[in-house]
């Protein structure tokens, strides 16, 4: 496995792998990295023969007060677990690498980055587009692999990559879950054990609206009622949406019909943490 921390450097060596008939998949990450991450890493394995997982904390996608600084930063635990996947190379570039002077240059999907986390989080999506569209350039995949864990980032990417032309495949990995519900990040670091507790109320919500749904419930509000309920009755956990949208679009819809995702977001303590679920309507429901 390769370990390139340099642009050049990791160019160099996808063209080696192209020139030799090589299809090149990526895996964009912020490192410490956990079973979700590597389930990606297993997916794009599967569809490529040479992978690249980049490790990169990107400071344009963190706001002024969020957790930048202390964001976790494993990388000798990373390189091994990436070693044993049989990863091809890690691009781990400095934040001097990739960002030589503050960028004047940047991506922005209109709208959409506006919705769901961009609410909360203004100028996030816009920071994770810039920096996905360079990696895109830079390491030139045939396909990227991004998890559904962050339903918003996806729609957001494809929708990117369509206005865009890049020549590329965006496959979207299922969310890898704890045993007891919780999704994986590597925010759930930041929770104590109480905490930890206190943050099964996310799937626990979307679990409600689920079963709601399963009923027969079909209208947005009665469902976002249902989960909201759940989240009522967890102290220290303060909710920053619920919401169904278009899968696409992220805008809010009324009722359910044909597929929708029901995302989640909320603060316990002060990790903010995400989740979701797609409902479809079968053909004859
Ligand atoms: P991050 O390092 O948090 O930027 O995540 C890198 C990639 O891993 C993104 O495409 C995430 O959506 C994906 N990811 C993070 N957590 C999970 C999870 N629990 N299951 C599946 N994919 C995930």
């Amino acid at each position: 496995m390769e370990i390139c921390s340099t642009i050049n450097a990791t160019r160099a060596a996808v063209r080696a792998a192209r020139q030799a008939g090589k299809r090149v998949g990526l895996v964009p990450t912020m490192g410490a990295l956990h079973e979700g991450h590597l389930s990606l890493v297993r997916i794009t394995k599967a569809k490529s023969d040479f992978v690249v997982v980049s490790i990169f904390v990107n400071p344009l996608q963190f706001g002024p007060t969020e957790d930048l600084a202390k964001y976790p930063r494993t990388f000798e635990r990373d390189r091994q677990m990436l070693e044993r996947e049989g990863v091809d190379l890690i691009f781990a570039p400095a934040p001097d690498e990739m960002y030589p002077t503050p960028p004047a240059t940047n991506v922005n999907v209109e709208g959409i980055s506006e919705r769901l986390d961009g609410v909360s989080r203004p100028g996030h999506f816009r920071g994770v587009t810039t920096v996905v569209a360079k990696l895109f350039h830079i390491v030139a995949p045939d396909i990227a692999v991004f998890g559904q864990k962050d339903a918003a980032q996806v729609a957001i990417i494809k929708r990117m990559v369509r206005d865009s032309n890049f020549p590329l495949e965006i496959v979207v990995g299922p969310i890898v879950r704890e045993s007891d519900g919780l999704a994986m990040s590597s925010r759930n670091a930041y929770l104590n054990a109480e905490q930890r507790q206190q943050a099964l109320v996310l799937s626990r919500a979307l679990r409600q609206i689920h079963q709601s749904f399963d009923k027969g419930e079909r209208s947005a509000t009665r469902l976002i009622e249902a989960g909201s309920a759940v989240f009522r009755e967890v102290p220290n956990v303060r909710v920053d949406y619920v919401a169904v949208v278009d899968p696409d679009s992220l805008e809010p819809v009324a009722e359910v019909n044909s597929s929708v995702l029901v995302a989640v977001a909320a603060y316990v303590g002060a990790t903010r943490l995400i989740d979701n679920i797609v409902l479809k309507l079968s053909e004859n429901s």
